[in-house]
């Protein structure tokens, strides 16, 4: 039988350590080189501005409508965050949207996994069809889109809108393949690769020549790929063969996008990793639940928005 004594004082370093470690639970800002400490101050906090949606996605930043678009996919809406922190509904029902982008003349593009398609909303509130098949046959379920450097928008197309009941509609797949796809023009859908198992998150460097692409084929098959891949994008906008940029042991990469200087952001089931061009890992935003993309906004494009699970948090990244 321990010492009444001993036992008192294991109790109390027991209880130091607890509390060290629910501090050390409570960093948001993981660092993994230096590095990272010019683009964010280490003490800097997360804060929760939406804790209502049923699983948030589709993050952008559109200050003609309102503040912060995006999606609440199993919810079937799309809200817009004010920034005074008012939340009003944008589009209710939505499709099941998931990922929004502006186009070059900041019209609002979304991916739509109930019709699978991805439409464009003009000025007057209409939707204009800008996919919704390829090669005579329905898209899987788009997820993603980025305006690419040739002013075109891209897309991805994996099958999670079609195999989770909550997110869609369940089908089976009618393409061959799960591809990156280029919208030359509305109807006019060029698939660009299939070298991705479950394409997701997509973003483009600064300079436009390569295109990054997150793969999370691991979400429906245990031994398959949570990697982001970078393919070389040519003068003609051709996309090269992939290599791996970086690997994620856990969970799938989802959304992505890249700063001006070039770093990479994404979207993990820990947080938001972000990447030196080289592949450096410079740390992670922890998040309390599975991030699933990301946006940068606000007055000064400083603010980091990241839509996890029901929320949306915000992350002030240094001036
Ligand atoms: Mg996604």
């Amino acid at each position: 039988m321990p010492h009444p004594h001993r036992r008192a004082v294991l109790g109390a370093g027991l209880g130091l350590m607890a509390a060290a470690t629910a501090r050390a639970d409570a960093l948001v800002v993981r660092v993994d080189d230096a590095r990272l400490e010019t683009l964010i101050d280490p003490a800097a906090e997360l804060r929760t501005l939406v804790r209502d949606g049923r699983w948030c996605e589709g993050p952008c930043w559109a200050p003609a409508l309102g503040g912060l678009v995006f999606s609440d996919t199993k919810a079937n809406r799309i809200r817009v965050l004010a920034a005074d922190g008012a939340v009003r509904t944008f589009r209710d029902p939505a499709d099941n949207s998931n990922g929004n982008a502006l186009d070059g003349q900041g019209r609002l593009v979304t991916c739509e996994h109930r019709t699978r398609r991805v439409v464009r909303r003009e000025p007057d509130g209409a939707l204009t069809v800008l996919a919704d098949s390829y090669g005579g046959r329905p898209l899987n379920s788009p997820n993603d889109a980025v305006l690419g450097p040739d002013g075109a928008i891209w897309f991805t197309d994996p099958v999670f809108g079609i195999t989770q009941p909550e997110e869609g509609i369940l089908a089976e797949p009618a393409q061959a393949a799960r591809r990156v796809y280029r919208i030359a023009a509305p109807g006019a859908v060029q698939a660009m690769t299939e070298a991705v198992d479950q394409p997701n998150g997509l973003a483009f460097a600064p300079d436009g020549r390569r295109l990054y692409v997150s793969d999370s084929g691991a979400a429906l098959n245990p031994e398959g790929a949570r990697a982001i891949l970078a393919f070389p994008v040519a003068a003609d906008g051709a996309l090269g063969p992939p290599a791996t940029f970086a690997e994620i042991e856990a969970g799938v990469p989802d959304g992505l996008k890249v700063d001006a200087a070039g770093r990479v952001y994404a979207a993990c089931v820990d947080g938001v990793r972000i990447f030196l061009p080289d592949g450096t890992r410079l740390g992670r935003i922890a998040t309390p639940t599975a991030a699933a993309n990301l946006a940068f906004g606000g007055s000064d494009g400083r603010r980091l928005f990241i839509t996890a699970a029901g929320n949306v948090h915000a992350f002030d990244l240094r001036g």
